[in-house]
């Protein structure tokens, strides 16, 4: 059909008193004596355009006017008479598709949880539309940023073999019958459809490694999957993963990485997307814009686990779980830490080996990994790296200490047999960064269809 996009037809000054046409849903309408108002929504745009209709001159059918319905309007462009940008003098106005009053995205606003009923209309609204833009924008910039740094693109296969870290926490992919029985594990996966134990990808690090230790640089941008039984705000069973992974990089290296991509994507969000960042500030969180601001410019925080740990013992009393050196940072220490005690992002370093993955740098202590979270304000970890173990036979032993399986292992391993490097990387949840900049606090509500536990609409 050919009509002019509404973000167009709003923004472009020189287009005023030329007849188009628009396509769009109606968002609201308003009756008056002479003149008539519908709001119009294409997408293209987070504004909508101001359709006029001169009673006088246009009688509209109700069918038009009916919130949700679709319509293409041929009218004039003119400046608004309120605000910024153009508004439309309708000419005509064609129905596309109905709507009946039983749509139930109505203009009265309703809850994130009855909206999450109905995931294939929700986007309808103001505040999926913003999200979903800022969405977009954010995975462009994600690219942009790193083809700008000299970083690779690769893509990581989703089927696995190899169960790396997430023993418990792997879907299977099979292709066997339900009720099919078998006599042992072993011979139940020989005649599946790859001869053994497959699974979707937890993480595409292992993988990532192995591009990393040609190409130098690379990032994975794709989903993971994690059958995890935590029914939370932060957790999906199927997410998107940033995943860089660098060749000759320490620690360090990997902290400037992380930090320095998070300011620009939060820059390029707040460029890209002030009217949806004003809508969330306004709507969804108070400050938000405040925070962005500060946070894009000013350094992250760096803190030891053991300094974390003496930090959050004097608070014990005050935790669901109180900590001890060598315990796991619960959501309410991460959060504690964060918000209360740095009021910034804060990068947690060298975490105890025992409740660290095999393949984290062994630090010179004998107790602690080169690992790092980065925690945030309202949501706790948004990025979880480390230096990775390049050497052989630490490797070999930090497996050996978990009881792993090297057999499995033997591409990952045979990286630090032939020119090993220090390397290192770390993964971005994407929908965890998406809630970061919109400060939509529900994880389900920045994903199209989210799944977890019981849940795939
Ligand atoms: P958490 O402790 O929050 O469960 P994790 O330590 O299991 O996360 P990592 O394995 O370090 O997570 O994964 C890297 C990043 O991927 C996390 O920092 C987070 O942003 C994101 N992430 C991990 N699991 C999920 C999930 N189930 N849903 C959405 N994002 C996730
Ligand atoms: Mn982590």
């Amino acid at each position: 059909m050919k009509h002019l996009d509404i973000s167009e037809a709003i923004s472009k000054a020189e287009l005023r008193g030329q007849t188009v046409v628009v396509c769009g849903w109606v968002r609201t309408f308003r009756d008056s004596a002479n003149v008539a108002f519908l709001e119009l929504s294409d997408g293209s745009s987070f504004r909508k355009l101001q359709v006029v209709i001169d009673k006088a001159n246009l009688t509209v059918e109700s069918a038009c006017t009916a919130t949700g319905a679709a319509v293409a309007v041929r009218g004039t462009l003119a400046q608004a008479y309120k605000g910024e940008g153009n508004e439309i003098n309708a000419q005509t106005i064609q129905l596309l598709g109905k709507c009946p009053a039983e749509f139930p995205i109505q203009k009265k606003r309703t809850t994130l949880e009855f909206l999450r009923t109905i995931p294939h209309l929700r986007l309808r609204t103001n505040t999926f539309q913003a999200v979903f833009r800022v969405r977009s924008v954010a995975a462009q910039a994600i690219h942009r940023y790193f083809h700008a740094h000299g970083f690779y693109y690769v893509n990581t296969p989703l089927i696995t073999a190899s169960d790396c870290e997430g023993a418990g926490e792997m879907f299977r992919v099979t292709t066997r019958p339900w009720n099919d029985s078998a006599k042992s594990e072993e011979e139940y996966y020989k005649s599946d459809f790859f001869g053994v134990k497959a699974g979707l990808s937890v993480s595409g690090q292992l993988e990532g490694e192995v591009a990393a230790m040609a190409l130098g640089k690379i990032y994975t941008f794709g989903p993971s999957f994690r059958a995890e039984n935590s029914n939370t705000t932060r957790h999906l069973a199927e997410f998107w993963h940033i995943e860089p992974e660098v060749a000759f990089a320490e620690l360090p290296d990997v902290i400037e990485l992380a930090e320095d991509l998070l300011k620009y994507l939060i820059k390029a969000v707040m460029a890209e997307c002030p009217e949806e960042l004003k809508f969330f500030d306004s709507f969804v969180e108070k400050g938000l814009l405040e925070k962005l601001t500060h946070v894009a410019n000013s350094d992250f925080a760096v803190c030891t686990y053991t300094e974390a740990i003496k930090i959050l013992e004097e608070k014990n009393s005050q935790f669901e779980f109180p900590v001890h050196w060598g315990s796991d940072l619960q959501s309410e220490h991460e959060k504690y830490l964060t918000e209360k005690v740095f009021g910034r992002p804060v990068f947690v370093t060298d975490y105890p080996k025992e409740i660290k993955s095999f393949y984290m740098k062994q630090n010179a202590d004998g107790k602690t990994v080169a690992a790092t979270d980065l925690l945030v304000p309202g949501i706790g970890e948004i990025i979880g790296g480390s230096e990775r173990e390049a050497d052989y036979e630490k490797l070999v032993a930090a497996m050996d200490a978990r009881k792993m399986d090297k057999s499995a292992y033997k591409q990952y391993l045979d990286l630090r047999k032939f020119g090993s490097v220090p390397h290192g990387g770390f993964g971005l949840g994407f929908e965890r960064f998406v809630m970061y900049v919109t400060g939509m606090e529900n994880i389900r509500d920045v994903t199209l269809f989210p799944r977890s536990v019981k849940n795939i609409m």
